[in-house]
């Protein structure tokens, strides 16, 4: 039997990480309630910038863009795995419908597949 009050406490400790790290780049006012996150510019805008200034930081955005990107995802996942221990079908390979290793869930509590087709996820 799936320990799931278990998994699932990892699951919320994760997402709670993760909207702590979105928060410090980016801002999901722009799409309240979505869980939709837009990255932030680092500082203020200032006035006289000279061209390095301005292109250190629009590397420094398109940065946050993808890491904003990469963690939204992540809680997404994150959400999907959280639903699912509600509605009961937490740990099933979505490919075969079999209970999914728990070494596995172990190091990923959000999988969504056995190891077996863990390529087709
Ligand atoms: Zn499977």
């Amino acid at each position: 039997m799936l320990d799931t009050q278990y998994f699932k406490q990892k699951l919320e400790t994760e997402e709670a990480q993760l909207r702590q790290d979105l928060a410090q780049i980016s801002t999901d006012k722009i799409h309240p309630g979505h869980d939709d996150f837009e990255a932030v510019s680092a500082e203020p805008e200032m006035f006289m910038e000279t061209r390095d200034d301005i292109a250190d930081k629009l590397e420094n955005f398109s940065e946050r863009e993808a890491t904003t990107e990469t963690l939204e995802v992540r809680l997404r996942d994150i959400i999907e795995a959280l639903e699912r221990i509600e509605k009961g079908t937490y740990g099933k390979c979505k490919i075969s419908g079999e209970d999914i290793e728990i070494e596995r869930l172990e190091a990923n509590p959000a999988a969504t597949t056995c190891k077996s087709h863990i390529n087709e996820d």
